[in-house]
This record gives C-alpha cells, sequence and structure tokens, in this order.
C-alpha cells in the first residue's frame, strides 16, 4: 500500500469561495455575503456556511422523523408511494437541478430544499388542522412556523446555543413560507426556485401515488391538458402496453414539462426585469414563475387532485381519525407537561402549555401518535 497522503481530500480554505465566484451567477447568493447566524461562530476550514446549514439539517431528528410521517398517504396503504422525507428529497433533487442551469447556489438551495416541511406534524395537513383546533384562541400552529421552531429552539444538538444556529438566509427564506405571498417580494432566487419545485414535486407524484394505490385511473385524468400533453409525447415515442410503465412515463414527461417551463419563463423574466444583480432581484417581486398556459393547467391539475384525491373517501376517513386521536392526545397530556421532558417544560413555562402540548405533538411520527392514541405512555424524545 502506498505510504502517499491522499492528495486533494482536504481543499484548502477558500476553495468554496472560489469555486462559488466561478460558477454562481451575479445574481445569486453568494455564501460569502451571508448575514451570518445568531450566535457566531468560526468559518469551517472546507465547508460553505450553506453546506454547514444542509449538514446541520440532515443530521438533526426532526429530519430523520420525516421517514415515518405522512406526506398525503397514510402508511397503512402500502409502503411504495412518498413519505414526508421521500417528498422533501425529490424537492431537493428538482430545485438543485432548476438552481444549477439558472447558476444559482444550490448548497443554500439544498438547506432551503431540506427544511422546507421539516415542521409537518404526523398526518400531514390534516393533523396540522387538528393541532391548530386544540390550540383555539391561545396560539396559532402552522407547519412552516414549526420548522422554525424546530430549527431554532427545539433541537439540542450544540453546547453553544439552542436549535441548530442557521444562517439568516436560510430561515429568512423559511420566514417567508409563513406569510401569505411572503415570497412575492424581496426574495432570493434560491427561495422562489424550492418553493416551484415543491409544487411541481406534489403535484406530479400524488398523481403517482394516487394511480399506484388504485384511488385514480388513468382515464380520469385524461380532460387534464398537462396530462393530455405528457400522455401525447409518450405516445409519440413509444408504444406502451405496460400500465405502469406508461404511468410513469407520463409523469416523469410532467416532471420535464413542469421544470422546463418554469426555466424558460424565469431567464424570460430575468431578462425582461434586467435582472443582473442579487440587489436586483431583492428589488423585484417573484421571479420563478410557470408560463400563464403551464401555470393555468397546473391549477387545473391540483384542482382535479383537491376534489378527487385530497376528499377521496379513504383519505377522508384518515383525516378524521387522526383529529379525532390528535384532540384526545391533547387533552390527555394538559397538565402533565413534565412527561413530555426538560425541553417542552421549558416550553410550557415560556409558552403556556397548551403551545407546548401541540409542540410535542407535532415532533411525533405517525406511528407514535398512534401509539399514545392508544394509551401508550408519551415518549421522551431524544434530541
Ligand atoms: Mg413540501
Amino acid at each position: 500500500m502506498s505510504s502517499q497522503p491522499f492528495v486533494g481530500f482536504c481543499e484548502p480554505t477558500g476553495a468554496w469561495q472560489d469555486r462559488e465566484q466561478a460558477l454562481l451567477a451575479h445574481y445569486a447568493m453568494p455564501s460569502a455575503q451571508s448575514r451570518g447566524r445568531r450566535y457566531p461562530e468560526p468559518e469551517h476550514p472546507y465547508r460553505s456556511p450553506y453546506q454547514r446549514d444542509r449538514d446541520r439539517i440532515t443530521h438533526c431528528a426532526a429530519y430523520r422523523r420525516l421517514s415515518y410521517k405522512t406526506q398525503v398517504f397514510t402508511g397503512s396503504m402500502g409502503q411504495e408511494h412518498r413519505t414526508r422525507l421521500t417528498h422533501t428529497l425529490e424537492v431537493a433533487s428538482l430545485a438543485r437541478t432548476i438552481g444549477r442551469v439558472l447558476g444559482l447556489n444550490e448548497d443554500l438551495i439544498e438547506a432551503l430544499a431540506l427544511v422546507h416541511d421539516l415542521g409537518h406534524p404526523p398526518f400531514g395537513h390534516a393533523g396540522e388542522q387538528a393541532l391548530q383546533s386544540c390550540l383555539g384562541d391561545q396560539g396559532h400552529f402552522c407547519h412552516n412556523q414549526h420548522a422554525l421552531t424546530l430549527v431554532e429552539e427545539l433541537e439540542q444538538r450544540y453546547p453553544e446555543f439552542p436549535g441548530l444556529n442557521l444562517t439568516w438566509e436560510v430561515l429568512e427564506g423559511q420566514r417567508a413560507k409563513v406569510h401569505p405571498q411572503g415570497l412575492d417580494q424581496g426574495t432570493l432566487l434560491e427561495t422562489q426556485v424550492v418553493d416551484a419545485a415543491d409544487n411541481i414535486a406534489y403535484d406530479t407524484h400524488d398523481v403517482d401515488d394516487a394511480l399506484t394505490l388504485g384511488l385514480l385511473h388513468l382515464e380520469e385524468l385524461n380532460h387534464l391538458d398537462l396530462w393530455k400533453h405528457a400522455q401525447a409525447a409518450v405516445r409519440r415515442r413509444w408504444t406502451l402496453s405496460d400500465a405502469r410503465l406508461f404511468q410513469t412515463a407520463v409523469v416523469r414527461q410532467m416532471i420535464d414539462t413542469l421544470v422546463g417551463d418554469v426555466l424558460h419563463t424565469t431567464r424570460q423574466n430575468l431578462q425582461r426585469h434586467e435582472i443582473r444583480t442579487l440587489a436586483d432581484v431583492l428589488r423585484a417581486g417573484r421571479l420563478v414563475r410557470h408560463s400563464q398556459e403551464v401555470s393555468q393547467q397546473q391549477q387545473a391539475l391540483e384542482r382535479f387532485l383537491f376534489q378527487k384525491v385530497y376528499r377521496h373517501p379513504l383519505l377522508l376517513q384518515m383525516r378524521a381519525q387522526a383529529q379525532e386521536m390528535i384532540g384526545q392526545c391533547f387533552e390527555r397530556l394538559l397538565g402533565q407537561v413534565e412527561r413530555l421532558g426538560t425541553v417542552f417544560e421549558r416550553r410550557a413555562q415560556t409558552h403556556g402549555e397548551a403551545v407546548a402540548v401541540v409542540e410535542y405533538l407535532a415532533c411525533l411520527t405517525d406511528e407514535e401518535l398512534l401509539a399514545l392514541a392508544r394509551g401508550a405512555p408519551p415518549r421522551i424524545l431524544p434530541p
């Protein structure tokens, strides 16, 4: 075995700055211009600030728990459909693709994508509504805000600070999602790209999963332009008798259409608004958009999904059960917050018991909530 040391194993300090300077467009967010972290830290010798953010998110407990949380369809319906974690990875993958073509900061994009659904409670939006009902007029629960609470307060991994001490840009990108129209003004292109990728991912994978689970049938989609055009493109290329192969080919084509359209329209917007610098981006409204035509097709698909899939009797039944369980668990845990561990005990002191119990329930996986509803004692969540 050669005694030669590894060459290039550890890049010299400054390598990520050079790399970004060579690759990023002038309107991208360079790591070197980050507004930094709430608790100042020395720079890492070979990882950029956004690379560190991404790594901190992928190593945190809330991220791992996404594997066991519902996206749209619960674990009891099978194992092949998307979970909250696989959805998150699809968003990160699509957003990186879009960001790379536009010359944006992919490390920042990845961090934003990996954090975007971190705050989802068990059983998805049904769980979110149930937690909001539990709080009533004592507060407000939304998953976008809960993601911030997790990464700023609840995660306990570092001796020097609470949370993950992420950069201002990642926190601000997530904060923009908390308010309606928050993404329409003064938002980095990296944040806008992740939002567009989120829509593309769930629109297409919800169709895919609903077909696979038998909640939808191919012919029901024929009136939707997005599906119809993708189907025609697939048929021009192949004659596929295998329904599953045909389905995946059409879904793939829809993703290609949506990604291609958002790239084309965004480039046009960058030109039309003469966007040359980061300051130009921050002065402009939303630039990462679909064309009007594709946007209308996407909205038609979303309306269809809402009626046929999200309101499917099986999902409505699941929603009602999840809401009942969450309500019961909330009532049971009120008055015994000391059983939830020191993090939530402290939250009860600063934010009230109802908020602390809701935040605890939001952290649980689907299975943990089911166990709690069946009478198991509350688990103290490891950091
Ligand atoms: Mg999402």
